[in-house]
């Protein structure tokens, strides 16, 4: 698909149930540009326990909870996208274990009819207690994100998090079975990329699969992401000048991540390029905010608002027709190689 064949919308702030067309209800939603749309990323919280420097400036403010969808909202919206074709759920934040009731909401969720797989993104902080409680609620698997080994400057790029906690994290997930555990690390130039061998050289150890994400210049971030965006490509050199040509495992359908393996190793390499070379033509996500918007491209502003029909006594099935909408409007992909950045939210608001 060509950039010529773009849509272009302007950021939505809300849609009246009244105002959009009807949508059929027996087939699963499908874009403008037939992509069928399926995996609903969900941010619990704004809020964190810590404060990655690629991800949220230290003055950081926080959404007051009033404005955040409650539970029975949030499982509205779950309950409406399953019937509109969303089979799979991602829960991220912010932090999203620092939301409450968080075992009580997973296992509602997995209870959702259509619903058939629930994962998490978390920094681990607070896996430790909550792993197995998690994985006894439904949840399926999680990503953890952890940029350093080194404790140091672990805590220099999280502004204060515990690269112990982290690992603590990562063996309760281990010991609950959330598995195939994923880890996720955000490289950035001068700070953790001279690390990347290291990181790499876990998949020698574990079957875990190890990935690299390009950081990208969300709001708050962007100075820091212009100057430190290290490309997957050179990633990928530098890992093979140390363990010899990786072994390509291509792309399974719609996950971001370019995967290998370093030969013999349990474990798998993953790449995100969302900057250098995006995948657009295989996206079949949107996100909800904390606050309750369908957000419908990660790296653009448009956004559809769910909470305000919701606090204006919408049904179910009027909550599913604007899902449906927003699917059929979903812009084709970012507008980064024209110089468009996203300004709305930063990526603690979007759950990457
Ligand atoms: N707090 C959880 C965590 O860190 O895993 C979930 C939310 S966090 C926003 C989700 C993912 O976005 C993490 O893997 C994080 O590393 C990534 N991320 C944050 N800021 C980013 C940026 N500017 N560019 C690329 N990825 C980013
Ligand atoms: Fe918090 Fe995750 Fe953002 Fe780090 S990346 S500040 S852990 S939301």
């Amino acid at each position: 698909m060509s950039n010529d064949t773009m849509a272009s919308v302007m950021p939505l702030t809300f849609v009246e149930p009244q105002q959009i067309p009807h949508y059929h209800t027996d087939t699963p939603a499908r874009d403008s540009f037939g992509r069928r749309i399926d995996y609903l990323r969900v941010s619990l919280t704004d809020r964190c326990n810590m404060r990655c420097v690629y991800c949220m400036p230290v003055n950081m403010q926080f959404m007051p909870r009033p404005e955040l969808l409650n539970n029975d909202e949030l499982l509205l919206v779950i309950r409406a996208a399953a019937a509109a074709g969303f089979r799979k759920i991602r829960l991220t934040g912010g932090e999203p274990t620092l939301r409450r009731d968080l075992v009580e909401l997973v296992r509602a969720i997995k209870a959702t009819p259509g619903i058939e797989h629930i994962a998490m993104t978390t920094n681990a902080l607070r896996l430790r207690t909550l792993a197995q409680p998690l994985k006894g609620a439904g949840l399926d698997r999680v990503n953890i994100s952890i940029d350093s080994l080194d404790p140091q400057k672990f805590r220099q790029m999280s502004r204060g998090g515990s690269l112990e906690e982290v690992w603590a994290g990562i063996e309760a997930a281990v010991a609950a079975g959330l598995e195939p555990i994923k880890l996720n690390a955000v490289v950035v130039r001068g700070m953790n990329d001279e690390e990347v061998v290291q990181l790499a050289a876990l998949t020698l150890q574990h079957k875990w699969e190890f990935r690299f994400i390009e950081v990208m210049p969300l709001t708050g971030v962007a100075g820091l992401a212009n100057e430190g965006v290290i490309s997957s490509a050179e990633l990928i050199a530098r890992i093979e000048a140390a363990f010899g040509p990786l072994e390509s495992l291509g792309h399974a359908s719609s996950d971001p991540a370019r995967r290998y393996r370093i030969p013999g190793a349990p474990g798998k390499l993953g790449f995100i390029s969302s900057v250098t070379d995006p995948f657009c033509a295989t996206c079949n996500r949107m996100r909800l905010t904390a606050d309750g918007r369908l957000h419908l491209c990660l790296l653009r502003d448009d956004e559809v608002d769910l909470r305000a029909a919701i606090r204006n006594g919408a049904t179910q099935e009027q909550v599913e027709q604007i899902i449906r909408h927003a699917v059929q409007i979903k812009p084709w992909g970012h507008g980064l190689p024209d110089g468009i950045l996203p300004t709305l939210r930063g990526m603690s608001q979007l759950g990457g």
